[in-house]
């Protein structure tokens, strides 16, 4: 039986360990709780997704701690989409304007124990492995673990949740009628795949993000520092042409090569690897609100979970602990005036990203081969070379800029008006030189 007070946080995951990162740097007492064994000594977990894009927003929460360097030593930089056709067409799709800002793949578990390393060699910071949550209760901040050697009891000041999706400290906090949630799930999953490395080099090009848009599912590959690739198949779960219906390994690679007939040769482990990797679940977390009496709160994943197609989730947690310290900031430190001030500022932007997510996914999986959007793409990046700083893509502000998630929606919408607002006063003119013309017949 152990007694520490000050924070616990629970979950060293991304979110969790930053946290503790910056609290440490505020002078607080931490213990991190994790109900894995150390990733460094045991591997990465399996059944999460392999590497994500970091972007501006996540690299700006490292950058504030000195750690981008050593983050982004090992990510592979990727500047735009590489849309693969059904007869094997390739088309590159820069991310920005200028065609040089780039998103970045990175190692989940590497990013994951550069994190942990740093929140260790802070002063005041203690973790706890093998430790897993399994009682809050939220009015005193009493903790109850499940640990190798039976129960733990521990206290805390303040406990912060940042378990992810699955969050027992948002369970209890339901529980106690402290919270309450909604999960939409999607009715669509996710598995992963290989394209490992041929002759030791990379199989597809390492600069893009590759997609294979099929409309209504999708399969995207990011690349790996060991140059092999990771697929991430995004199907419906049930009915036709989903994972439900697919099983066989005759079926698996008949329909592989109908879909994907250009990667099949390089998806070596292709039966294997689909029959054995299981169907991850897909969906947002709507929870409200997200702390309670000042002493328990929620962030990243835990508080508001979102489905993956902008690549913001783990972005956007790393900018919650930034959002959260500037709330200390101002509330001279004070954990039941911080809490409710990070609630309110965050929400809308957390809610913003969250609709967007689920936007993106129709983008990739159906937009992105049409003709109408390449050229709706071609003009945007037009309209933001000519107008600097004054039309910025809706991807440029979420993935290059920390501009709020809320701001971007509003500002994207701006946009959109005017130029629609454009193009009328554009076609109006247009009709009223044509129509004496029209006249005169
Ligand atoms: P997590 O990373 O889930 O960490 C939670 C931690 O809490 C874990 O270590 C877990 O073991 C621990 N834990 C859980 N329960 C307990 C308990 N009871 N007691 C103690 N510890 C516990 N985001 C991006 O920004 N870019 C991307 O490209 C991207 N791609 C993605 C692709 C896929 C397929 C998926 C599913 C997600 C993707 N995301 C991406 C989202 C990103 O993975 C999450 O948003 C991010 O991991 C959230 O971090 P977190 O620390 O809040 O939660």
């Amino acid at each position: 039986m152990t007694e520490r007070a000050g924070v616990a946080i629970i979950g060293a995951g991304l979110a969790g360990c930053l946290l503790a990162c910056y609290l440490a740097r505020r002078g607080e007492r931490v213990t991190l709780y994790e109900r894995r064994a150390d990733p460094r000594l045991t591997g990465a977990e399996r059944g999460r997704s392999i590497n994500l894009a970091l972007s501006e927003r996540g690299l700006d929460a490292l950058r504030r701690i000195g750690l981008d360097g050593k983050v982004l030593a090992d990510a592979l930089p990727m500047r735009g989409r590489m849309i693969h056709g059904f007869e094997g067409g390739l088309d590159f799709q820069p991310y920005s304007a200028c065609g040089d800002r780039a998103i970045n793949s990175i190692s989940r578990g590497a990013l994951n124990n550069v994190l942990l390393d740093a929140a260790q060699a802070l002063p005041g910071v203690e973790v706890r492995f093998e430790h897993r949550l399994v009682r809050l209760d939220p009015a005193t901040a009493r903790l109850w673990f499940d640990t190798p050697a039976g129960e733990v009891r521990a206290g805390a000041e303040v406990v912060l949740g940042t378990d992810g999706a699955g969050s027992a400290v948002r369970g209890d906090l339901l529980r106690h009628r402290c919270t309450t949630e909604r999960l939409d799930f999607l009715d669509y999953g996710y598995k992963e795949l290989t394209i490992p490395a041929v002759a030791g080099e990379f199989a597809l090009d390492p600069r893009a993000l590759h997609i294979w848009p099929r409309g209504r599912s999708m399969m995207i590959a990011l690349p790996n520092p060991d140059r092999s690739f990771t697929c991430t198949l995004f199907w419906p779960n049930s009915g036709m042409r989903s994972f439900a219906s697919l099983g066989s390994p005759a079926a698996i690679e008949r329909y592989f090569g109908e879909q994907y007939p250009d990667v099949v040769p390089l998806l070596r482990d292709l039966v294997a690897e689909y029959q054995q990797n299981p169907v991850g679940l897909l969906g947002t977390v709507h929870c409200a609100p997200w702390q309670a009496h000042g002493r328990v709160g929620l962030l990243g994943d835990a508080a508001h979970a979102i489905v993956p197609f902008y690549g913001q989730g783990a972005n956007c947690a790393f900018e919650d602990v930034v959002v959260l310290d500037r709330c200390l900031d101002r509330a001279g430190g004070d954990w039941v005036e911080a809490l409710p001030l990070f609630e309110r500022g965050r929400r809308a932007d957390t809610e913003a990203i969250a609709e967007m997510a689920l936007a993106n996914f129709v983008e990739m999986r159906d937009k992105v081969a049409s003709p109408v959007f390449k050229l709706a793409r071609r003009i945007e990046h037009a309209l933001e070379r000519a107008l600097p700083g004054r039309y910025v893509s809706r991807y440029e502000l979420v993935s290059f800029s920390t501009t709020p998630y809320s701001e971007v929606r509003r500002r994207v919408r701006t946009q959109h008006r005017v130029l629609a607002a454009a193009g009328l006063a554009v076609t109006l003119g247009a009709a009223g030189a044509v129509s004496p013309l029209w006249r005169h017949r």
